[in-house]
């Protein structure tokens, strides 16, 4: 097959069929949109052999987003079940924080389903079973793709315009993009990737106990014994229904192992996981046709800031392909979402202009930088150093360091900012709060370096670079403050 096209984009998953959704809404139908997905039409988006792998929660407010802009609507059954948001619990039980409000519990196949048939409607060509196993490259620019039909062998190219590269965090795209441009090939692998897995389970309800179950919130629990470098999740599809899973860190699992004598893998630990929980009580593979082929599966989550440049000549990526989870939740559809809206957009704004050049495309990178990307380095931060931590230590942290003023950080997504610890005068004036800082100097001063450091990196996310030609000062500029804020908080115990 050889053929044609304005944009196409590369895989149907949330980023991906949004982004082509976009395009289409906001070029009212006038460019010509391919989005390509290796599984065939009856398995959309499904992300690996196993199924749609995810927790399945998003927030309400980037679904609304994503929804207003393009003009389109989700409900029963693709939302299975709505939520008032997400509670974290410490190691203990004893201390939790709520926030990201209001959300969605999805059903990641059937709304797959739905996305398919939007774009069907709004004029998306959508080739199904086909992989694209690398870019066309012409004078310095991305001019379209190369895959292999997988149902009949044939080779297809489609020349296009812009390239976007949704196709996940195994993107052969990004890490093999054969032009010069400033986006990253490689993640650190072995600190910035989460392996994660999870059930999908119907269950009796056993003991009544709300740090286990609760049909109105999603349940993150840390445990660096059970999780290590991660976290476990309940997450509620109805009264009797929820997934269940978790996700670590590779290299300190290993390390917990070798300190137990045990060889314990992903799989493992969810069942032990599901064995504590005192609420659901005989949990089985969902018997719903909503969840065939979807009921258990492990993949990886990318956990650090996005890529800092998402642009190229001619190309962009968006989702997983560009690291867009949120580093401290692993949570990526919300992120996916919002990026699409402004992706679509940038791109229609581009072609327009008659410039698809990295510096034609560059508006993505800062709008994307103040919506959402602003934060994510922050994240990247406390994550790694709160990975580096014993679960008395967290528990003690949220107990006593962890202010109101946090907490409505963390309810707005944002970076808490630890004043009980940064502030001298409320220091002076609390002698409890000395008395706990005496107990574990460490921890406050590790606290206060992550607090100083979000501030200084989201600073210089401010003055992220209106066009290419200024990234790379701003780039060393940014990567030297990260590397002295791991310098400063390297991982302890762990
Ligand atoms: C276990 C787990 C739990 C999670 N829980 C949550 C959660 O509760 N909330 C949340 O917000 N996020 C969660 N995430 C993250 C979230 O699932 C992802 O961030 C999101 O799905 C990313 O969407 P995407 O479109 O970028 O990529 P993907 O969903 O990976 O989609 C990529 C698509 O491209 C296709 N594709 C790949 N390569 C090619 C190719 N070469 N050619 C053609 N097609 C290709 C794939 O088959 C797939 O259809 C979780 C992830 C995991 C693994």
């Amino acid at each position: 097959m050889n053929k044609a096209c304005d944009v196409v984009v590369v895989g149907g998953g949330v980023a991906g069929t949004h982004t082509a959704m976009s395009v289409a809404r906001f070029s009212g139908g006038r460019l010509s949109v391919t989005l390509i997905d290796r599984n065939p039409s009856s398995e959309f988006g499904k992300k690996t052999k196993t199924g749609w792998s995810c927790g399945d929660a998003v927030s309400r407010k980037s679904m609304d987003f994503a929804c207003d802009n393009i003009g389109i609507s989700y409900g029963y059954p693709e939302i299975e079940h709505q939520v008032e948001g997400v509670l974290v619990y410490s190691p203990d039980h004893e201390s939790r924080v709520l926030f990201d409000g209001d959300g969605y519990i999805l059903n990641r196949r059937v709304w797959a389903m739905r996305q398919l048939e939007y774009l069907v409607k709004m004029g998306v060509e959508v080739l199904h079973r086909v992989d694209v196993h690398s870019v066309l490259v012409e004078d310095g620019f991305v001019a379209g793709v190369s895959g292999k039909n997988l149902a009949t062998g044939e080779d297809v190219k489609i020349r296009a315009k812009v390239v976007v590269d949704a196709s996940g965090s195994a993107s052969k795209l990004r890490s093999n993009l054969p032009i010069k441009s400033n986006i990253e090939r490689e993640i650190d692998k072995e600190n910035d990737v989460i392996g994660t897995g999870r059930y999908i389970v119907e269950f009796e309800r056993g003991e009544e106990d709300e740090t286990w179950f609760d049909p109105r919130y999603c349940i993150i629990h840390l445990d660096q014994v059970l999780a290590p470098g991660g976290y476990s999740w309940v997450f509620p599809k109805g009264e009797n229904k929820a997934n269940i899973g978790l996700g670590i860190l590779k290299r300190l699992l290993h390390k917990r192992n070798a300190k137990l004598g045990i060889n314990e893998n992903i799989q493992d630990l969810i069942e032990k996981y599901l064995g504590m929980n005192r609420v659901v009580r005989n949990p089985r593979p969902s018997t719903s046709p909503l969840d065939e082929n979807n009921i258990f599966n492990i993949w990886q989550v990318p956990v650090r800031r996005q890529n800092d440049c998402l642009v190229a000549n001619g190309f962009a990526i968006v989702g997983d392909a560009a690291w867009m989870p949120r580093p401290i939740d692993a949570g990526g559809i919300g992120p996916a979402l919002e990026a699409s809206v402004i992706l679509g957009r940038c791109i229609v704004e581009a072609l327009e202009a008659g410039d698809v050049s990295e510096a034609g495309l560059w508006k993505y990178n800062v709008e994307y930088v103040r919506r959402r990307g602003y934060q994510m380095a922050s994240f990247e931060v406390l994550r790694r150093y709160l990975q580096g931590l014993s679960n008395e230590r967290i528990s003690f942290g949220m107990k006593y360091f962890l202010s109101q003023e946090d907490v409505e950080s963390i309810k707005r997504r944002e970076h808490p900012r630890f004043p009980l610890l940064t502030s001298l005068k409320r220091y002076l004036l609390d002698s409890e709060l000395r008395r706990r800082v005496r107990e574990d100097p460490g921890l406050a001063k590790g606290l206060r370096i992550a607090a100083e450091k979000s501030r200084r990196l989201i600073r210089l996310y401010s003055e992220y670079p209106e066009n290419p030609a200024s990234f790379t000062k701003w780039h060393r500029r940014f990567l030297a403050e990260l590397r002295d804020a791991y310098k400063r908080l390297s991982p302890q115990e762990f």
